[in-house]
């Protein structure tokens, strides 16, 4: 299993008390599948992928990434375990404004220490890949919200990571275009194979997920396998 959340909680600190964000949540996705996980704002999904990521450490459980246990290293391992195997998109495309496509990605690859060359090449294959060839020059305020988007998932797969975290990748954009977004992520997540979790509050595209898991108070509520269909036959 490439990511395995094993009875998993989380409390955050509230007033006198703690408030329990994750309540023994258990998750195992496998390299090429995509887990969708739905449920209201405020239910924990977000906590989920903090905890996935290795960027909050959960009161207890286990973490366990490509074989490696994440919850059982220090802080400066996890640091490297995340660069190495863990691609993180969150909600709002956090590109950099002065660089373009292409370098948003390329400054991500030169941390890990490559050479130049690989990194450009690279870098075109996954802009390629999201379909944005013909934009690597613009930068953030030259493209449309979905594009952004677009090179924010390339800039997180730029490290070939075995893990791939997504936050609520649509919530900016229109239905035709978060459609476009999702298939995009489940054909990536089967050609790179990734094991990808997806996070989303909205019900609409649920057929891209290979399993779909529904979160309440902080606690994994409901299995469906597969994905629900659309009444529409689409
Ligand atoms: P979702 O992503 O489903 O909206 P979150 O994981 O963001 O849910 O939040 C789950 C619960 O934990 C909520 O009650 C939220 O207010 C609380 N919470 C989230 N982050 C923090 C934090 N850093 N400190 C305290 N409480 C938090
Ligand atoms: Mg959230």
């Amino acid at each position: 299993m490439t990511l395995l959340l094993d009875d998993i909680t989380l409390t955050y600190p509230d007033g006198d008390g703690r408030l329990t964000a994750l309540d023994r949540v258990g998750l195992r996705v496998p390299a090429g599948g995509l887990t969708a996980v739905v449920g209201p704002s405020g239910s924990g999904k977000s906590s989920l992928l903090a905890v996935a990521a290795t960027l909050v450490t959960p009161d207890s459980g286990r973490v366990v990434i490509d074989g490696t246990e994440a919850t059982a290293l220090t802080r400066t391992e996890s640091a490297e375990l995340r660069r190495r195997a863990i691609g993180i998109v969150f909600q709002q495309p956090n590109l950099l404004p002065s660089l373009t496509a292409l370098e948003q990605l390329q400054v991500m690859a030169h941390l890990e220490g490559r050479k130049p060359r690989e990194v450009r090449d690279r870098a075109r294959e996954l802009l390629d890949a999201v379909d944005l060839s013909a934009q690597s020059h613009r930068r953030p305020h030259q493209l449309s919200g979905g594009q952004r988007q677009r090179v924010n998932i390339a800039r997180a797969l730029i490290n070939e990571p075995r893990v791939l975290l997504v936050d609520e990748p649509t919530s900016a954009l229109d239905h035709e275009r978060g459609a476009a977004v999702l298939d995009l992520l489940r054909n990536l997540t089967q050609e790179r194979r990734t094991a990808t979790v997806l996070v989303t509050h909205d019900r609409d595209h649920l057929t891209v997920a290979d399993e779909v898991q529904e979160m309440r108070d902080g606690a994994i509520v409901a299995i469906d396998a597969p994905a629900v269909s659309s009444p529409c036959g689409d």
